[in-house]
């Protein structure tokens, strides 16, 4: 680092731990990627599909054709390449997902476990225009609020934009499979059906709201009850962030017809680990980020990667959840850890150069998206200044509502 460099720091609060799990960050759905890909390296493949499942109904379409901004955030591209997590969720749901219902009941009850099974319907009825990959998630959500949803869509198949994906990268039946598990919901599919203003006047007055999510300008959306979803999918942008406005469309309905709003919570906490006990993955350094491989005939498909390959390409995560947390008051700025860090991500700088008129004479500085959180930093502190710590995330976004 330069000695006239000036740096732009900040000082680590839950809220920057948070952050540096890049992948969950980057997910437009707030999908813990860390979360999965750790279970599927220690091979727990329930808890992983779950993780995977838990906030996004479409869990294995992403697998296959999400653009996947999780990749382009995931700190190991620091390192070498980013860790293959789209294709670490497509493992799972190849196993646990609906698309598993051909070889075994479990992967359905699972889909529908996770967070979406049957829910007391509440009285109220929603026509969602559109069965694209906004359409879809709205009525998902709503159905798990306990809707009646009516799914209204002009072509002969659901899917939207999905459909035009071409079976090497999307297969028809994956699309289908996911499909089938939000109808599990109740929710109800009127395909070929197209709705014109004249059509969307008589949806009004039959159902309690209605939902344009057919990903163009409706017809008429100035009635109270009239809502837009999935915009975002208009243009070039990836249907991740369609589905992303769907959840947030959904919500709004239901805040609108109940007079409620939905309760969302963040808990978050840090947890020491005893560093005799703290060990990297074994060998996390040594696999290079692998694809699955296709198979050409006699279409194209992407195969499953072999379990042991899974696993590592899942200890190639390098757990950003875990963080080197030092206590400035036991620090002696020694510089130890400075020399030993592997990756050089810590520098010792004269204060003046992170604040106009610090008073300290240096400082120590830590890039934590070059991490790999190997712990030699916190083995070598001769004053136990810096602890290895675990960043409990959890967010609860339930049917539990408060009373405005
Ligand atoms: S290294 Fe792991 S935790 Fe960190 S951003 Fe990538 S997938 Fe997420
Ligand atoms: S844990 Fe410490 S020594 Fe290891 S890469 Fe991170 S900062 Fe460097």
């Amino acid at each position: 680092m330069a000695e006239s460099q000036q740096f732009k720091t900040r000082k680590p609060d839950l809220d920057y731990y948070s952050h540096n799990v890049a992948c969950r960050v980057a997910c437009p759905l707030g999908t813990d990627a860390r979360g999965y890909v750790v279970a599927i390296s220690e091979g727990r493949y329930l808890d992983a599909y779950r993780i995977a499942r838990a906030r996004n109904p479409l869990a294995s379409v992403c697998g296959r054709a999400c653009s996947a901004p999780c990749e382009d955030a995931c700190n190991r591209r620091n390192i070498d390449a980013p860790v293959s997590i789209r294709d670490l969720k497509t493992f799972v749901c190849q196993q646990l997902g609906p698309e598993a219902l051909v070889d075994s009941h479990y992967g359905l009850e699972l889909s529908t476990a996770s967070g979406s099974a049957h829910p007391e319907p509440n009285g109220m009825s929603v026509a969602v225009v559109g069965a694209g990959p906004a359409g879809l998630t709205l009525s998902h959500d709503l159905a798990r609020l306990g809707y009646r949803c009516v799914v209204f869509e002009e072509k002969n198949r659901a899917g939207g934009q999905l459909c035009a994906m071409p079976e090497s990268v999307l297969p028809a039946a994956v699309l289908q499979a996911e499909v089938d598990a939000i109808g599990l919901l109740g929710v109800e599919l009127r395909l070929a059906q197209k709705i014109g203003r004249e059509a969307l006047g008589e949806l009004e007055s039959q159902f309690d709201a209605a939902v344009l999510a057919s990903g163009h300008p409706g017809p008429h959306v100035d009635a109270p009850s009239t809502f837009v979803a999935g915009n975002a999918a208009i243009g070039p942008e990836p249907f991740i962030y369609a589905m992303a406005n769907a959840q947030q469309v959904a919500r709004q309905v239901h805040e609108h017809l109940t007079a409620q709003t939905l309760e969302e919570r963040t808990c978050r906490a840090l947890t020491p680990i005893p560093l005799p006990a703290y060990r990297m993955p074994v060998n996390w350094d040594v696999y290079p980020r692998q694809k699955p491989e296709r198979m050409t005939e006699p279409v194209e498909v992407m195969l499953s990667y072999p379990e042991v390959v899974a696993q590592q390409q899942g200890a190639r995560c390098l757990r950003c959840d875990i963080n080197t947390v030092f206590d400035a008051d036991a620090c002696t700025m020694c510089g130890l850890c400075v020399e030993i860090c592997p990756e050089q991500v810590i520098a010792m700088v004269p204060g003046a150069q992170v604040r106009a008129g610090a008073g300290h004479v240096a400082v120590l500085l830590k890039d934590d998206s070059k991490c790999t959180r190997c712990g030699l930093c916190a083995r070598i502190c001769l004053e136990d200044a810096i602890s290895m710590q675990a960043l409990e995330h959890v967010e609860e976004i339930t049917c539990h509502t408060r009373v405005k």
